[in-house]
């Protein structure tokens, strides 16, 4: 941890912290829940060693990530931002099971979304078959209600799985236009996502007005589905302001006051 990081928690509306919770102390995870708005963003893949073996591959490691879970889940909103994997998604009900059974009184979200190809990997390992998107069909189905508490919105379900049958995104995305993305050093990327474009330096306000105009597709877009993929639906009008203010991220009255009329913007095909 940066020395003096937690200092910027608390200064805007919602603070989110990501993690994959093995590098923070249970003592500084309370510490941090007590600043205003924060969300805990945590990268676990599942509640068993082996589906979460790539993020850690050592059993303290592992124990570690499940005690800060814990903790964070009793302190304050948290995220799980699971990559399914065919060692996770196996497991990824009993997961589910997990997290009903640790929800406390704030929100707590599983987000489930596919591996990336990253810098040029090859993924075929990652591959998920037709019996593991049965187990996504069952929890966007039957057994949705279920869990309904801390899974995301059916529609982000039933797209995971149309993204995952295709192999591929199909639409423009809104990221860009309404996030602003600053690499360390004050690059301004066109997404933290994904591609290579940047627009310059934070300095630069011409460009800055440039980024968040910007709305569009890119080819480092046909992969990606991932838990921004939710904006998206908002703003397309397949999930609602009361689903979307389930998800911590955007639990928030002013949070929901600017996407709402992003939204309206979109609707009218306004830039
Ligand atoms: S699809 Fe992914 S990479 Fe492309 S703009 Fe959206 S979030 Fe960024």
């Amino acid at each position: 941890m940066i020395p003096g990081f937690s200092d910027f928690l608390g200064l805007g509306r919602i603070n989110i912290l990501m993690t994959n919770g093995t590098n923070i102390s249970s003592k500084l995870i309370r510490e941090i829940a007590m600043k205003p708005g924060v969300v805990f963003e945590l990268s676990i893949d599942g509640c068993t060693y082996e589906s979460n073996y790539l993020r850690t591959p050592v059993n303290a490691q592992f124990e570690k990530a499940m005690a800060s879970l814990k903790v964070a889940s009793s302190t304050a909103p948290v995220q799980v931002n699971c990559v399914l994997t065919p060692g996770s998604i196996t497991s990824l009900e009993k997961f589910c099971d997990h997290l009903i059974m640790l929800k406390d009184r704030y929100p707590l979200k599983l987000i489930p979304f596919p591996v990336r190809p990253f810098r040029g990997m090859s993924i075929s390992r990652f591959k998920l078959g037709k019996s593991d998107l049965k187990v996504i069909e069952r929890l966007s189905t039957e057994d949705y209600e279920q869990y309904r508490e801390i899974l995301p919105p059916k529609a982000y379900l039933r797209g995971l799985i149309e993204f995952i049958k295709n192999g591929k995104q199909g639409h423009a995305c809104h990221i860009p236009k309404l996030s602003l993305f600053i690499r360390a050093g004050g690059t301004v990327l066109w997404c933290g996502c994904g591609g290579s474009r940047t627009y310059g330096n934070i300095d630069d306000s011409l460009q800055l007005r440039f980024t968040r105009q910007f709305e569009g597709y890119e080819p480092c877009c046909a992969d990606c589905y991932t838990p921004y993929e939710i904006l998206n639906l908002y703003l397309s009008g397949q999930i609602t302001d009361l689903e979307l203010m389930e998800i911590p991220a955007y639990c928030d009255t002013m949070v929901m006051e600017y996407l709402r009329e992003v939204r309206r913007r979109v609707e009218q095909d306004v830039p």
